[in-house]
This record gives structure tokens, sequence and C-alpha cells, in this order.
């Protein structure tokens, strides 16, 4: 298993971490496979959407925060409910093929850590699988 460190800068955000697994995949000499993403935290996860306009990921977290608001009737009292809730939603895995060396993602596709509850120091598991 690998794992990438990140460290977050504000309380949301999503950062394209997609280059980093191309890294990972290259150093490991892995051709044809499949890549395991996994976020081992309770307010954050993984996702899958466009890298090509960053009015997307803030879309994407402005969408979740209208949503799922910071105050409503929580009962967990560490004051973070919306983050746990946001981090079930979108998901705390995503699988991809690995093809030609790198992760096979559409044209517009990339992979994004989501920080619910930064700036935090945050880790994601990653298992490569394939043939060189
Ligand atoms: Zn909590």
């Amino acid at each position: 298993m690998h794992s990438l460190t990140l460290r977050t800068a504000s309380r949301f955000e999503m950062t394209d971490i997609t280059d980093r697994i191309n890294g990972m995949i290259g150093e490991n000499g892995i051709v044809s496979g499949i890549a395991v993403m996994f976020v081992p935290h309770t307010t954050a996860a993984v996702t899958i959407n466009e890298n090509a306009d960053p009015d997307v990921p803030r879309d994407i977290l402005a969408s979740l925060d209208r949503a799922i608001p910071l105050k409503d009737r929580y009962l967990h009292d560490e004051g973070n409910s919306a983050a746990h809730v946001k981090a079930s939603l979108v998901g705390s895995s995503e699988i991809v093929l690995i093809e030609g060396g790198r992760l096979a993602l559409g044209t517009w596709q990339s992979v994004f850590f989501c920080e619910f509850d930064g700036p935090r120091t945050r880790q994601i598991w990653i298992k490569l699988a394939g043939t060189s």
C-alpha cells in the first residue's frame, strides 16, 4: 500500500491529486491495472469530476454547503456534523483503471481529494495492482 500526505489549507477544498497518483503509477512501473484510492478520514472524501473549469469544484463545494449547512439540528457535539455527512455522501474510495502507465480517466476528469473540515493533515491510501 502507498500513501499520499496532503496538508489542506482551508475548511472546504477540493484538491486535484491526479498528477500525484500518475507519478506513483510511473514510479511503480505499472502499465495496465487498477488503482484503488481510499481516504481514511470521517470528514474528508474522494471523488472524480471536471478539472478544466475551477468553478466546477467550487460549485460542488457550494452546493454541498447549501444542502448540508454547518449549523442545523445536529446531535454530534464536536461541531462538525456537516463535514461527517458530506464525507459519507461523497464517499471514501474510488477505483480507476490504469492504462498506458496512467489513470484511465475521461478527457475532463480528475481525481479530487475533498476536505470538509480543514485545515488538517490528511492521508490517502492507494493500492496499485497490475502488470508492467
Ligand atoms: Zn466529528
